[in-house]
């Protein structure tokens, strides 16, 4: 079976309102965290400020100390079974703007709650519950 391995980050700014969490909205049509390919010879914290930077404009990241999950699926590309792997990590930054790459079509700040409901999968709700314990 194709194994693929992903590195991201569920980020968020402080807001007036509040933790606000950044969600992306991928060309498959499902939402959810910055996140993209290790690169050979990658850490999985040097992928996450890649992505971050590459697909929203991010460059002020700071990782939260003792957060890090995975979350792990099965899909189909040319009629292969990919068995893919995420590193989560969690991390905050000041940035508001973001400038979206070609890769996704739209992005949203969302509060815990509609972020929560916004995600499309489980696994990734899953990891995002676990933030709240934090
Ligand atoms: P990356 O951001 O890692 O480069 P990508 O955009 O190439 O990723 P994925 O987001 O992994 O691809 O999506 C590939 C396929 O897997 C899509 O069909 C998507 O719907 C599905 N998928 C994505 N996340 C999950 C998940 N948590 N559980 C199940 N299926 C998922």
């Amino acid at each position: 079976m194709l194994e693929e391995r992903s590195a991201g980050a569920i980020i968020y700014r402080q807001s007036p309102q509040g933790k606000m969490y950044l969600l992306l909205n991928y060309p498959s049509g499902h939402w959810d965290f910055v996140k993209g390919n290790i690169e050979k010879g990658e850490a999985l914290r040097e992928t996450v400020l890649r992505e971050a930077r590459e697909e929203t404009g991010i460059t002020d990241i700071t990782f939260v100390d003792g957060f890090e999950d995975k979350v792990e699926y099965h899909y189909q590309r040319d009629g292969q079974v990919i068995h893919k792997e995420v590193a989560f990590f969690l991390a905050t930054t000041n940035t508001d703007k973001i400038t979206l790459s070609f890769e996704h079509q739209d992005y949203t700040w969302l509060g815990f709650d509609e972020a929560l409901a916004k995600l499309t999968y489980k696994t990734a709700q899953n990891v995002f519950k676990k933030v709240k314990d934090l």
